[in-house]
């Protein structure tokens, strides 16, 4: 049986996209809707595939594994936007497109090394700690241009733009002050002609500041509750290495 909450609150997410462009004068087409699945049951990811949504962000590889195996299709794209170990990479590379949490040299060279055994590339993303808050992964924006740098070196990855976390807060300067921070790295990078190194994709904004990070250029948004409820698990168990290794 159906829920059809999913499919409205797909429908609000998307008039909230539309008149967040509109109110800055840029297209609807130029940001993309990722749906930020972790938690979610598999029936209710599928009824928002059946609505025609077609990127699917996970947090963990776990979990990824498990999803990928039941919702698999030629349509779904899958991206990686959790913290991602070392001893990981191997096996996310076998689901994703792209990875959104790359954030330091030994995850790059990780990488590299296991894409090189494949003989193949893949899109990343560089995650920015914007918000400095010390639970959030990410480098800290002042190191950033030299770890673009870095993993530029590495021929397998295909540094594709940035993504954040903006600070959670009910205080929307503050918020936007992380996206507008991560712009303007992303023009500093541009600056710089790094060889190979494409900028065009801002992944931030989520279920409840969407409007701020298309305001401030965000191309991807990445959003779970607004669609698919609340979650049973705190986010800290996803995005602080230490509490989610005492759980
Ligand atoms: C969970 C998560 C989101 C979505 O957050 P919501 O507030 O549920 O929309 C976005 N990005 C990342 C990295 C996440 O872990």
């Amino acid at each position: 049986m159906n829920d059809l909450w999913i499919v409205d609150n797909l429908k609000r997410i998307r008039e909230r996209m539309n008149s967040a462009c509109q109110s800055v004068g840029r297209k609807t087409e130029e940001v993309k809707l990722l749906l930020a699945t972790k938690t979610v049951p598999v029936e209710r990811i599928k009824q928002a595939l059946d609505a025609d949504e077609t990127l699917i962000g996970e947090n963990k590889v776990q979990e990824l594994q498990q999803k990928y195996s039941l919702l698999q299709n030629d349509q779904t794209e899958w991206h990686f936007i959790g913290h991602l170990q070392t001893n990981k990479v191997k096996n996310v590379l076998k689901y994703v497109t792209c990875i959104h949490s790359v954030d330091r040299l030994k995850l790059g060279k990780a990488l590299h090394k296991q894409l090189t055994k494949e003989n193949r590339q893949i899109d990343i993303l560089v995650q920015v700690n914007t918000s400095y808050e010390e639970s959030k992964f990410g480098i800290v924006p002042e190191e950033t241009l030299n770890l673009v740098e870095q993993l530029s070196e590495l021929n397998t990855l295909n540094i594709k733009g940035l993504m954040t976390i903006g600070k959670l807060t009910t205080d929307g300067k503050e918020t936007r002050k992380c996206f507008r921070l991560l712009k303007s790295i992303q023009q500093q990078i541009i600056q710089q002609n790094y060889p190979g190194v494409e900028m065009d994709i801002l992944s931030m904004g989520m279920s409840g500041d969407l409007e701020v990070a298309i305001e401030e250029g965000a191309t991807m948004i990445r959003v779970g509750t607004a669609i698919f409820g609340e979650r049973i698990y705190p986010d800290s168990y996803y995005w602080n290495e230490k509490l989610s290794i005492s759980e």
